[in-house]
This record gives C-alpha cells, sequence and structure tokens, in this order.
C-alpha cells in the first residue's frame, strides 16, 4: 500500500472526481488548480453523459470525408494552416485507430467506463444534486431529408450490436411532437435509450468540489510549475508553494503534456479545441439534447439558455479563439429552429485533451511510479470522466479495479 498523501493536479471532471474517491478511501488530499473546479474544458462542453455510447470519434469512412471537412473554413474539422505538419502524426494515429479492428477494440474500453456514468454521478454528487442537474431522458440525433447515409452507419451498427445497446427510431411525428417549431427538412431521427445530460456541467463539477471540501479534502488555487522526484515521493512544486507527497495524479488536462515531458515520456495527446455559443433566455423550451451530425453540433438545453457546441479545431495552445466558429452556431441553430429568438449569444472556445484512439491514458509513469496519469478524455469526459477517475484512484491505493487498466496503458503509443 502507497503512503497517504496526495496532490492532484487539475479541477477538472477527472481531477475532482479521482480526488473525491481517493478522500474516501481516506487519503490525505490537495487538488491544486489556479482555478476553481471546472476552469478548463469541463466548464463549457455540451454536458451529454453518454453512457450507451461506446463509438470512438475515429471511424471507418472517415478518412474520406477529411479532406472536404478542411476545404470549408466553418466545417467541422478545421486545421489552421502552420499546424499541419505538426499534428500529421496525431492524425495518422487517428486514422489507423479507425480500422473497424481497432474501432471494436476501442468500443470495449470505451463501453467499460461509459456504462456505469450515471451510477457514478449520483454516487459523487449524492442523489439530491444528480437529481438537480442531470436528465437521463435519452439523446436524440436528427438528421435532415437531404442528408447523406453516415457512411459509418455499419460500424456503428455492429459496436451497438456488440454491446447490445439500443436505439428507437423516431418518426416525422415523433420528432415533431418532442421538438415543437423544428424545421420541416428534418425528418429522420433517432433516440438513445438510457443516455442523458447535465443541465450545468460547471455547477455539477463544482458539486464534486463542494463534497470534496466538506469531506476534508483541500483545494488550493496555486499553478504546478515542476514535478521533482524524491528518493521516495514526489516533491511538487508551485508558483508559491513546495508540497512533498507519496503520489501525485497528473489530471491536468491538455496541459498534462508540460508536466511529464521532463520525464522522457512521449504521449500523443492534442487540444483539440471545440466551441459554444449559449444562447439565453430561448422561447423555446427544449425537454432533450440533440445532435445534427451533418451540420456538426449539438444542442442542449442549460439552466442559463441553450448551448450550441460542436466542431474540432487544430492549432497552437496558446493562438487565440477563432469567435466566427462559435458565432455559426448562431444562425445554424435558427436554421433549424426558425422562430428561435433569444438574449445575447456569449461564446466560448475549451480545449479537449485528445488522444488519438479517444481513450484516455491512465495508469503510473513508467519508472516514476508515484506519478498516476489521468488524462485524454477527449470528446467523452463528462461521460468517461468518473469512471476514469475510480480507475486512477483505484491505481493509487494499489487496489483491483472491476475495469481492467491495460486498454488505457501510456504504452499503447509505443
Ligand atoms: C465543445 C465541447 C463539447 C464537449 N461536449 C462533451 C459532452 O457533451 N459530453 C462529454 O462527455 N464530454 C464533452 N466534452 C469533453 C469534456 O469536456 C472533456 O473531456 C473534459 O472536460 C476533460 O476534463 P479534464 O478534467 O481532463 O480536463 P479539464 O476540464 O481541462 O481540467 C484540467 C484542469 O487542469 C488545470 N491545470 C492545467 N495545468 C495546471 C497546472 N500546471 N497546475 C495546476 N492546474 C493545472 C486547468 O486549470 C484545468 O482546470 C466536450 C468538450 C468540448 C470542448
Amino acid at each position: 500500500m502507497s503512503g497517504g498523501k496526495v496532490v492532484v493536479v487539475g479541477a477538472g471532471v477527472v481531477g475532482m472526481s479521482t480526488a473525491l474517491f481517493l478522500r474516501r478511501a481516506g487519503r490525505d488530499v490537495t487538488v491544486i488548480d489556479p482555478f476553481a473546479p471546472a476552469g478548463g474544458c469541463s466548464y463549457g462542453n455540451a454536458g451529454m453523459i453518454s453512457a450507451n455510447n461506446a463509438a470512438p470519434i475515429a471511424m471507418p469512412g472517415m478518412v474520406a470525408r477529411v479532406p472536404g471537412w478542411l476545404m470549408d473554413p466553418m466545417g467541422p474539422l478545421i486545421v489552421r494552416q502552420r499546424y499541419l505538419l505538426k499534428v500529421m502524426p496525431w492524425l495518422a494515429r487517428w486514422i489507423r485507430a479507425g480500422r473497424i479492428d481497432r474501432v471494436l477494440q476501442i468500443s470495449d474500453a470505451m463501453r467499460a467506463l461509459n456504462r456505469n456514468s450515471h451510477e457514478l454521478w449520483r454516487e459523487l454528487v449524492g442523489a439530491e444534486r444528480y437529481a438537480e442537474l442531470i436528465r437521463r431522458n435519452g439523446q436524440v440525433h436528427l438528421a435532415a431529408t437531404d442528408d447523406m447515409p453516415a457512411r459509418n452507419a455499419d460500424a456503428e451498427r455492429r459496436i451497438r450490436e456488440r454491446h447490445g445497446l439500443e436505439v428507437v427510431q423516431l418518426g416525422q411525428d415523433d420528432i415533431r411532437r418532442m421538438f415543437p417549431g423544428i424545421a420541416p427538412d428534418i425528418t429522420r431521427g433517432i433516440i438513445v435509450p438510457g443516455n442523458g445530460y447535465t443541465t450545468n456541467p460547471r455547477r455539477l463539477v463544482g458539486s464534486i468540489g463542494e463534497a470534496f471540501v466538506a469531506e476534508g479534502g483541500q483545494m488550493v488555487s496555486e499553478r504546478v510549475l515542476k514535478l521533482v522526484p524524491r528518493e521516495r515521493g514526489m516533491l511538487v512544486l508551485t508558483n508559491t508553494s513546495n508540497y512533498v507527497v507519496d503520489d501525485v495524479v497528473v489530471a491536468a488536462g491538455v496541459w498534462s503534456k508540460d508536466l511529464i515531458k521532463g520525464f522522457g515520456v512521449r504521449v500523443p495527446l492534442e487540444a483539440e479545441r471545440g466551441y459554444h455559443a449559449m444562447l439565453p433566455n430561448p422561447n423555446i423550451d427544449l425537454q432533450y439534447t440533440l445532435t445534427l451530425r451533418s451540420r456538426g453540433f449539438g444542442m442542449t438545453p442549460m439552466e442559463s439558455g441553450l448551448r450550441v457546441a460542436g466542431t474540432v479545431e487544430f492549432t497552437n495552445r496558446e493562438s487565440p479563439p477563432d469567435e466566427r466558429r462559435a458565432q455559426q452556431f448562431v444562425p445554424k441553430a435558427k436554421r433549424l429552429f426558425p422562430s428561435l429568438i433569444h438574449g445575447e449569444p456569449k461564446l466560448w472556445m475549451g480545449m479537449r485533451p485528445s488522444l488519438p484512439d479517444s481513450l484516455p491514458v491512465v495508469g503510473r509513469l513508467p519508472r516514476i511510479p508515484c506519478v498516476h496519469l489521468a488524462f485524454g478524455s477527449s470528446h467523452f469526459g463528462m461521460t468517461a470522466g468518473p469512471a476514469t477517475a475510480r480507475l486512477v484512484a483505484d491505481g493509487v491505493l494499489e487496489i483491483k479495479s472491476a475495469i481492467d487498466v491495460a486498454p488505457y496503458h501510456l504504452d499503447r503509443f509505443r
């Protein structure tokens, strides 16, 4: 059994969940982040909790679509020109991850993390907060009459069959009943039962923080600058303090790479940018979260309005957001709901911590086993984050996990 003091770097969904699991197991846990919980990517996501999704982002048939996407400056995927060479090796791995044999393996690992997502959220934040902030009424995927059939439909069917996942076809009448005022060209759809969404990702992750502090955990607002191995344990240097600890959990999202690069570890972690437009005071009352894949966005009814989110952008981590990518969601939302009226949109950009195979990295750092890796939830942190955290916490506690950790090891990228 390793010692008692743990620092968790990062107060996103993964770091906060790990910290709470460790605290509940009796560890002396400090979370370090310059921001309050959900100050990074966990703040502005679409909030979808997709327990019954096991399909990765890279899928068969997608490669053929990439050139078309890249030609469209407002399309669902963009690589800023000067970044293309840099991101090439990552994209090459992404393409390899999209072969059907690998996709099916990845889907097993995704299923393992996602399937109990709702139960884990309830465990983390308690039944009352869960009922207040999470709806589990299915997720709707819509298509327009003239949308081409999805190229990866066959792979999606195989994944569903492999895991016994149910979808229900929606007829035109269902769609109009569920979404009054929706545009007439939206004629096809499915609902995935068992999935759902949170009405406020920031408050949801903040609720883990509240529970953590109430149960004796410590939060400090500092930035970790360096991890220095000691004969036993680790010295964690921040902008203002030093912490001597037995274990460190690196859950710093896209910034995780910076903290471990001094240890000679290479990890293909990219900052996959996404955007949202928050539309306050909408005159429509959505009961379901929806996605319209052909137009590259999803819509989630949240406490402070309608959140329209999506797109992927690869560029330097430090370059400023391209607000047009968020702004484009406003006319897209109006095209979907022609009579939509709302207040002044608020725009946001976030960076998904993404590995090419849609799976996170979990496990100890080779040669420095007191460093535990906990990042890379890509598009799925609000879904897979709690189970990822459980797996990380089990590793720190040296207890056997209900999920096999092997598919998430860093050595898959050797
Ligand atoms: C547009 C968009 C929509 C999305 N929609 C969904 C969705 O519907 N469903 C879903 O499941 N997922 C979704 N995601 C993905 C999800 O948001 C992420 O996977 C998740 O938030 C990642 O959580 P994290 O804890 O790993 O990272 P983060 O939330 O980014 O947290 C990392 C934290 O580390 C801190 N940190 C960094 N460096 C340091 C340092 N040196 N010292 C101290 N602290 C540090 C940061 O301040 C930050 O708070 C979406 C993402 C985007 C961008």
